[in-house]
């Protein structure tokens, strides 16, 4: 019956391992605790009769020794509940470690196509439910099976004949346990499902609240909301109406099967095969049966559902992953910046190149802009540089090194990125300019100071250890990019990759993130995604990128005497500096 979805939770076993000791502790204790039933329905065999009898000495005689026998079993219980809890949360703990860090190699394109909110619910919502369904497995559904085996052990040792009448009632409840946990693990997979596309919808939501209410599409979104939470209804009421007509069928099976042996043992006594001291034990035999099959009956519907969990989380670790570093990586010290592109080309999906053949050669400690229209392959440049995606024809090299054959985080220390939108993490002003790496609080400030930020870090209520809020909402949009140029020139750099922010900054925000800039940019070679005229004319070479390709190059004043594209090109894209200039 736990045939096909087994196989899920068999793989959760070696992560049990490093806890063997403590679970031979806990499989002791409940060794003990299981092995105490058989004990206790032989005493309450000698029990009911001796009560019939009104020998009172005998009966309390019975009690203390029962008594007994009840406090080591539960203290064996505790023994069994506390130690076994430990390993199963330990081995939830390390499959959401494991698939955490699994996720943080995942290739960014697949990771582009993932939602954030149904990720969140996967590795909180279900990890839980995982770690509740092992937990329960270990110390409650592993004890119940050992506690039927036993008691079972006894009955058939009372008498087998009607022990084996009753075990063949076995397989028919089996049975509908199993057609019922596979419907309960279908829906609740679908279920999950919705819950998931639920998260996703929020964080969308979420994050675009402002927009929907400039757009007054509040009961668009309210009307999309509901259909989300009717649909996520509907799947959790099927699950529950499952679970609720397993509950009476099997339990009437159970119950039918009670009376059956009743009869029977009846019938037995009156043959004369069994006694009433064996037919008491046989009955409390029974009715500790009950206990044990309703927990292994509730357990196998939330092994079910978390089987569908663990499915869940099991299909992030198929997601494609970062390309693996080259098995002898060239190891680099601090370069010096010399980029090479030779004959490069590269498409998401390989028959529709994004970049055609690009050669470029920029010297250390020039400044290269790409000018170009959207979608002409400006990011996917920079995501060649950073490696996030191969290249898949020619080669890239910086001071020579092909930069297929460094390992990507000894590239990704030389060479620093400056988005267009800043992101920092929640956190002190210092952590998000030093951002995991181990730099000392001068390294900060420098950085901090090369950017133009360290007079406004200073100024803040607690300097550097001001808190960020999360998307840095506590500071300004000007104080937020110097504090994402500081970050990237932390490391020292010797490629700084910047694009440029479109969004408009006021005159003197925008002054001091050009001055934050210009000295980051001092002594290193930049690609800048250019979207300011001030930073085409001061650039050493212009690129003009057009459908992946290099259509154009030079300086500002050559290309614009030149006319032609770039002419075209700045004049729609620099409109208004223009204007200004
Ligand atoms: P630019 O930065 O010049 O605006 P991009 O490099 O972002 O251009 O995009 C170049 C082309 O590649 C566009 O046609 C775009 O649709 C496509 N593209 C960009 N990113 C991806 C991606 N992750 N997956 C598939 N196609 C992409």
């Amino acid at each position: 019956m736990f045939t096909p979805s087994q196989a899920g939770f068999r793989r959760l076993l070696p992560l049990l391992r490093p806890h063997l000791r403590q679970l031979s502790w806990g499989v002791l204790c409940m060794l003990i605790y299981v092995g105490s039933f058989p004990l206790l329905i032989r005493l309450a065999g000698q029990l009911f009769p001796a009560l019939g009898s009104g020998d009172l000495n005998r009966v309390l005689g019975l009690i203390g020794l029962a008594l007994v026998i009840f406090a080591v079993q539960k203290l064996a219980q505790f023994g069994q509940d506390s130690l076994l809890a430990g390993p199963a949360l330990q081995v939830s703990q390390r499959l959401r470690s494991d698939l955490f860090r699994r996720l943080q190699t995942v290739e960014l394109g697949a990771l582009e196509k993932l939602s954030a909110g149904d990720l969140t619910y996967r590795l909180t919502e279900d990890a839980d439910r995982v770690s509740e369904v092992l937990y329960k497995t270990i110390h409650d559904t592993l004890p119940s099976l050992l506690q039927l085996l036993a008691v079972l052990g006894v009955m058939l040792w009372l008498d087998w004949k009607l022990t084996t009448a009753i075990l063949l009632l076995a397989p028919v409840i089996v049975w509908l346990i199993s057609l019922f946990g596979a419907r309960v693990m279908v829906a609740t997979e679908r279920s999950q499902k919705k819950v998931s596309e639920l998260a996703g919808l929020l964080g969308e939501a979420i994050e675009g609240l402002p927009l929907v209410r400039a757009f007054a599409a509040e009961s668009w979104l309210q009307d999309r909301f509901e259909g989300e939470i009717d649909q996520h209804r509907q799947a959790r009421h099927l699950t529950y109406s499952l679970v609720a007509l397993q509950h009476p069928v099997v339990g009437s099976i159970e119950v039918a099967g009670l009376f059956a042996v009743l009869a029977m043992g009846a019938a037995r006594i009156q043959s004369g095969d069994l006694d009433i001291n064996g037919l008491s034990s046989y009955l409390t035999g029974l009715v500790v049966l009950i206990d044990p099959i309703a927990h292994v009956t509730n357990n196998f519907n939330e092994f079910q559902q978390g089987q569908a969990s663990l499915k869940r989380l099991r299909q992030i670790e198929q997601e494609p992953q970062e390309p693996p570093d080259p098995v002898n990586a060239v190891p680099i010290g601090c370069l010096q910046g010399d980029l090479k592109l030779e004959q490069v080309s590269f498409g998401y999906d390989p028959s529709q190149p994004v970049l055609r053949s690009v050669d470029l050669s920029v010297q250390a400690g020039e400044v290269l802009a790409l000018v170009g229209p959207s979608g002409a392959g400006k990011s996917t440049l920079f995501s060649l540089l950073l490696r996030f995606n191969t290249v898949q024809q020619g080669r890239i090299l910086l001071d020579g090194h092909d930069l297929s054959r460094l390992r990507a985080q000894d590239l990704r220390r030389q060479v620093a990125l400056v988005p267009q939108r800043t992101t920092v993490f929640s956190g002190s002003v210092a952590e998000a300019i030093r951002f995991g790496r181990p730099a000392s609080d001068e390294d900060v400030e420098q950085a901090a100071r090369l950017a133009n930020a360290d007079d406004f870090i200073r100024a803040l209520p607690h300097g550097y250890a001001t808190q960020l809020e999360e998307r840095g909402s506590n500071v300004s949009g000007g104080q937020l990019q110097r504090i994402a140029i500081a970050r990237a020139v932390l490391g020292n750099p010797s490629l700084l990759l910047l694009d440029e922010a479109t969004s408009a900054l006021d005159a003197e925000a925008e002054a001091a993130v050009q001055l934050g800039l210009k000295q980051a940019m001092a002594g290193r070679t930049v690609l800048v995604i250019a979207h300011r005229l001030a930073t085409v004319q001061e650039a050493d070479q212009i690129v003009v990128l057009e459908q992946g390709r290099v259509v154009d190059r030079g300086t500002h004043d050559a290309l614009m005497q030149r006319g032609g594209r770039y002419r075209d090109l700045c004049e729609r894209q620099f409109i208004r500096d223009l204007q200004n200039s």
